[in-house]
């Protein structure tokens, strides 16, 4: 058993509260390799946001769940080294399917878990919600927990159809869960292609898919039963346009590849949204920077000489998504 204070990190609680006061919202970036890791830190170490570290299932399959919570540790001391004199740095298990899941991750160190049982009946959502919540609790580690379903694919995460957060339970719910944030769904979906064609108009100028908007309505009613409580919004990548284009100019193949417009989680961001989950967009960073690496220098064979300008794309983005979507640069 290793508490997360003595690795340095924070749980969402003073994060949170904040955020919601100052109507801005905290990144919370997945990670799953040091490249991403880096990125993150230098970002949020530059701007001064706090920031959430997210660790997915397929970054535990992929990297170790033991080996993600060493670099966590890691990056608490890197974050100082670049000059971030008190980071404050989350370490957050994504979409937690278990109840075992979760409490190896608090057992490791974790500061933050998600219990993820939307997909449940409501009553056994709540029922291991509420075990989680108990047992975190106990070592002062915050639950985020789901109402709703999100449509899209995300490591293992996937439904077909999203069903928007009912409005009228969440007050029942967070009340008999004891949980610290929620995710709602209001029309945010999981992976780089949110929405099929037939949901989006298209711009007649540039022939781009127009998404649907979010449902504003359902958040600002959720808001009005729960005031001041964190709210959370997963699949929430723009899929920035210019890399699917480098993409697809360089080989790539991303048809109709389309996110939730930042103008969006801009006006989110001022509400009780309070975490914002991006991970698809630095996976397009990472993989436009590395394509043209490959395409402007064939004989390049060192893979610091493409992870490296993956990583400088990265961290350009986590800062772009900072200041200009979240507004959390200089709240830490
Ligand atoms: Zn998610």
């Amino acid at each position: 058993m290793v508490s997360y204070k003595e690795l340095g990190l924070v749980n969402t609680r003073e994060m949170f509260k904040k955020a919601v006061d100052g109507g801005y919202a905290i990144p919370a970036f997945n990670f799953n390799n040091m490249e991403q890791l880096q990125a993150i830190i230098q970002a949020a170490a530059e701007t001064k946001s706090p920031v959430i570290l997210q660790v997915s299932k397929g970054a535990r399959n992929y990297a170790n769940q033991t080996l993600l919570r060493y670099m966590a540790e890691g990056a608490v001391e890197y974050a100082k080294e670049l000059g971030w004199e008190n980071p404050q740095i989350c370490l957050h298990l994504d979409h937690g399917d278990s109840f075992e899941t979760c409490k190896s991750c608090v057992d490791l160190g974790f500061s933050s878990v998600m219990i993820d049982a939307s997909s449940l009946p409501y009553e056994e959502n709540i029922a291991l919600t509420k075990k989680v919540v108990e047992y975190a609790h106990k070592y002062d580690v915050t639950v985020e927990a789901e109402l709703g379903v999100l449509a899209g694919v995300e490591d293992e995460v996937s439904a077909a159809e999203s069903h928007y957060t009912k409005p009228e339970e969440v007050i029942d719910f967070a009340t008999r869960t004891g949980c610290d944030s929620l995710a709602i769904s209001i029309g945010t979906s999981h992976g780089a292609y949110k929405f099929t064609p037939e949901q989006c108009t298209r711009d007649p100028k540039t022939g781009k898919l127009v998404p649907p908007p979010l449902a504003f309505d359902v958040l600002h009613e959720i808001e009005k039963k729960l005031p001041g409580f964190p709210i959370v919004l997963h699949g929430s990548s723009s899929v920035p346009q210019e890399y699917v284009d480098i993409i697809n100019e360089l080989g790539g193949k991303l048809p109709d590849a389309v996110g939730i417009p930042e103008e969006q989680l801009r006006e989110a961001s001022k509400s009780a949204v309070c975490k914002i989950n991006i991970d698809s967009d630095s996976r397009l960073a990472m993989t436009a920077a590395i394509r043209k690496v490959f395409h402007d220098k064939p004989g390049e064979f060192d893979p610091r000489k493409y992870l490296g300008p993956a990583r400088d794309e990265m961290k350009k983005l986590y800062i772009h998504k900072i200041v200009n979507v979240l507004g959390s640069n200089g709240k830490a």
